[in-house]
């Protein structure tokens, strides 16, 4: 097992990971930007190297300053968390050159997975179903494109290959707007991702969204962790998680999750990973593979009560799953928030110095969050400042901690989105469960102040 590991990331997915490593003995490095000089998790770190100014550009996502810190510490392993270079395959190529352990997939895996049109290839081959819809990348010439369109059926989506983070993509309804959008999502995928790449699928109307957790080492062994439900989105950016998806018949869920087994085993994946899935009628449709851990991870955990940090770690070091898939047991239910800094109505960020933090507690309450009294939200950042998570013996109890949590949490000085949560953990159609992608921006355009 490593001595060492250097955290390549900040907030509550840093002060995540550096839990994980205690309880595994190991030491771990914080890297931090300036603007994170005083977290606290900065200050609780066994060694902590400050890697640059706020930009992310000169700190978390410059190669050379991490990869030289994880020189000057000693450090063995760079566990990349989510966000920033932990799905960047040349990222993972240089710490492997340079001596280090990448705690993820191997850099061709990231490489294919990271290309969407690449990945959909390879699900298609190891027999996981897939959106209708072109295989291959959109060609220039129009005529092509329209007769793609006719073929898939309106409404069409393109997206971007290199696309992430619920960019890059755009929906098409009629011939007319067809060729236009293709070219301005061409334009900004190359703009923002440096690929200009593009592909069309069927757009579908009214599914929910449905991923699937793995972990494989590397003696292939690959076991899938049950499903998670994130279908509560807000511009294609999640905001509500939970595990298990309410109202899918299990058999259904486990005849997805051992095609994902499957694929894993069929592409060599080691590490964790998501298989994300659209589900509309009783059918699953692949979307794209996460080749990191994610936000909502805890979900999983609080209803399988494996630590998927740590086992990403152990895998890393070369170490057998402990576990086989018949061990692995599903209890309960879990349900996650995310806790952003944003005003809950107009969701335009608020950062600044908090106040007043005092976080919700008891029996299935579940916070993993870097903030405190008196911290500071550097503006710099994504607006996410940590999550609530909840476990109850079913779905009707984890909500109703998850009610009794919101209403505890207290957050001063900023704006939170705890008001919005707190609305939508009432709202009829959510508690009664299985809503679609949409339902969130429908139920936000009716809502009154
Ligand atoms: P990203 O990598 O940016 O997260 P995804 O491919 O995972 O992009 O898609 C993000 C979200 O966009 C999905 O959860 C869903 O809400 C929507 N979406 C993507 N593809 C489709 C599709 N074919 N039909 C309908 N909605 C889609």
């Amino acid at each position: 097992m490593f001595k060492k590991i250097l955290i390549a990331n900040r907030g509550e997915i840093a002060l995540r990971i550096q839990r994980a490593c205690r309880e595994l003995g190991i030491r771990a490095v914080i890297v931090y930007s300036e603007a994170d000089r005083d977290a606290k998790y900065v200050k609780l770190a066994d060694e902590a190297v400050c890697i640059g100014p706020a930009a992310s550009a000169q700190s978390y996502l410059s190669m050379p300053a991490i990869i030289a810190a994880a020189e000057v510490t000693d450090a063995e392993a760079i566990h990349p968390g989510y966000g920033f270079l932990s799905e960047n395959a040349d990222f993972a190529e240089r710490v492997q050159q340079s001596g280090f352990v990448f705690i993820g997939p191997t850099p061709e895996a990231i490489r294919v997975m990271g290309d969407k049109v690449a990945a959909k290839q390879a699900m298609i081959k190891s027999g996981v179903p897939t959106v209708p819809g072109a295989e291959g990348a959109l060609p220039d010439d129009p005529k092509e494109i329209i007769r793609q369109a006719r073929a898939i059926g309106y409404p069409v989506i393109i997206k971007a290959a290199g696309g992430g983070g619920g960019r890059g993509m755009r929906v098409v309804h009629t011939e007319a707007a067809l060729v236009h959008a293709v070219q301005t999502t061409r334009a900004e995928a190359g703009a923002a991702f440096g690929n200009p790449a593009v592909y069309m699928e069927k757009f579908l109307e009214n599914p929910r969204h449905i991923e699937i957790q793995v972990l494989a080492d590397t003696h292939r062994n690959a076991v899938w962790l049950g499903e998670r439900d994130c279908s509560m989105q807000r511009r294609h950016q999640k905001i509500i998680e939970e595990a298990p998806a309410p109202g899918i018949p299990r058999r259904v869920i486990e005849r997805i999750g051992e095609r994902c087994v499957a694929a894993c085993k069929k592409i060599g994946y080691r590490g964790a990973g998501t298989f994300e899935f659209l589900y509309e009628n009783g059918e699953f449709y692949f979307i794209e593979m996460n080749t990191r851990v994610q936000v909502e991870h805890p979900v999983t955990e609080l209803v399988t009560g494996i630590d998927i940090v740590q086992m990403q770690i152990l895998v890393a070091a070369g170490e057998k799953l402990p576990f086989t898939q018949r061990q692995i047991e599903l209890n309960g239910h879990a349900i996650e928030c995310r806790v952003n800094a944003e005003d809950p109505y107009k969701f335009t960020p608020s950062p600044g110095r908090i106040t007043m933090w005092h976080p919700p507690g008891g029996p299935g309450v579940r916070v993993d969050s870097h903030a405190y009294t008196n911290y500071f939200v550097p503006p710099n950042y994504d607006s996410m400042i940590g999550k609530i998570i909840t476990h109850g013996d079913n779905r009707d109890q984890a909500l109703a901690r998850m009610r009794t949590a919101l209403l505890e949490t207290v957050v001063e000085g900023i704006q939170t989105n705890i008001p919005l949560h707190r609305e939508l953990m009432v709202d009829a159609k959510f508690v009664e469960g299985g809503t679609s992608i949409h339902y969130l921006e429908g139920w936000m355009a009716q809502r009154k102040r």
